[in-house]
């Protein structure tokens, strides 16, 4: 039989991608968005495929959902830019909202994969982090509505699995780009993507020697997948991404390269509590899950300005 697989946010940049992954794979797939800062457009060629559902609704609030055999949790807004605007329903949607889906995969008797963050390590004093490590975040700083949402979210997904033996996982993403990001949603690669392509100057904030490390999408969906497949992981927690570390300085640079654009770079003030450095300890998706990331900075780069372009 067929297995079923629901994707909260689904509708969103990574969720819309692990969708095509899951097809692909016949699985029948239930995306469910409320297309708060995802875009219809990224699940539009979806629509017609028979294992295909979507569903509009907010996870927020309990909704009546058909059982289903495992549940990626990817719902949640998560750009920086979001968190200032949005700060309720960002924390809302982590703790109630994974919440209502844990309960879902309890009365489902599924499997459940919470898709973290890095930022559960908030601007971290030890580098790279371990999964471990249990971070230094700003409660009451403006990144606080999502980052502290987020280790609640992962508490709860701990608490349901010493309560009700329940098989979940949760992953540790890193910054994560690729096509059917939202150009205008503010992140660092859509920005300098998109300043590329207008000839737009790129604005670098601060001066640019904060680092990160940056996994194309296709990668981190295998990551996803392998962690939801893996035996012997209940309960457990792995970082996801890539450890290629490099400085905003360094991006902008490669982002003017690849786009050839006549583009220069600009500074501007560094937000409050912008992380100073980010990699991740990938030991243990190595281990586990042989998890490895593939695609070049380069060769993502290219992809995602070619994918953008076609979007204008
Ligand atoms: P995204 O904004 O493109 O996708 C999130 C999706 O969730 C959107 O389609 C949005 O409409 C939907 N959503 C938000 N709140 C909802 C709610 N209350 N009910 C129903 N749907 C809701 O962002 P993304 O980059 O694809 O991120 C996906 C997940 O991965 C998020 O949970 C995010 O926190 C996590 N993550 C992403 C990154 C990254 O670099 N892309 C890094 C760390 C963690
Ligand atoms: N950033 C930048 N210019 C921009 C957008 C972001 O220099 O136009 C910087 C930001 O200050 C941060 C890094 O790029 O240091 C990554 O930012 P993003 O919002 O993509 O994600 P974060 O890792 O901060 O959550």
């Amino acid at each position: 039989m067929t297995d079923t697989a629901l994707v909260a946010g689904g509708g969103g940049f990574v969720g819309s991608h692990l969708c095509d992954s899951l097809l692909n794979d016949d699985y029948d797939v239930l995306c469910i968005d409320n297309f708060g800062s995802g875009r219809p457009r990224n699940v539009e060629h979806l629509l017609d495929h028979p294992r295909f559902t979507l569903q509009e609704a907010d996870i927020r609030q309990p909704s009546a959902l058909p059982p289903v055999d495992e549940i990626y949790h990817l719902a949640s807004r998560a750009s920086p830019k979001d968190f200032t605007d949005f700060p309720v329903r960002i924390a809302l949607t982590n703790t109630e909202g994974t919440r209502n889906l844990l309960d879902h995969a309890v009365a489902s008797d599924a499997k459940m994969l919470f898709a973290s963050t890095s930022e559960v390590y908030g601007d971290p004093e030890v580098h790279p982090q371990p999964e471990s490590y249990t971070g230094n975040v700003n409660i009451r700083g403006p990144r606080g509505c999502y980052d502290e949402s987020k280790r609640f979210g992962e508490t709860l997904t701990v608490a349901y699995e010493r309560e009700y033996d329940l098989d979940v996982r949760t992953a540790r993403i890193f910054n994560t780009y690729g096509p059917r990001m939202d150009p205008d949603d503010g992140r660092v690669i859509p920005n300098f993507l998109s300043q590329a392509l207008g000839d737009r100057d790129l604005t670098v904030y601060g001066d640019g020697s904060q680092t990160r490390s940056f996994c194309y999408v296709d990668d981190m969906v295998r990551g996803l997948r392998a962690l939801m497949e893996a035996r012997g992981l209940q309960g457990e927690v792995v970082n996801l991404g890539s450890d290629d570390e490099i400085t905003i300085q360094e991006l902008a640079d490669a982002v003017i390269d690849v786009a050839d654009t006549d583009s220069e770079i600009v500074y501007r003030s560094l937000p409050e509590d912008d992380p100073q450095r980010r990699r991740p300890h990938l030991g243990k998706a190595r281990e586990e899950l042989s998890y490895e990331p593939s695609v070049s900075l380069q060769k993502g780069l290219k992809r995602t300005l070619d994918h953008f372009s076609e979007e204008r």
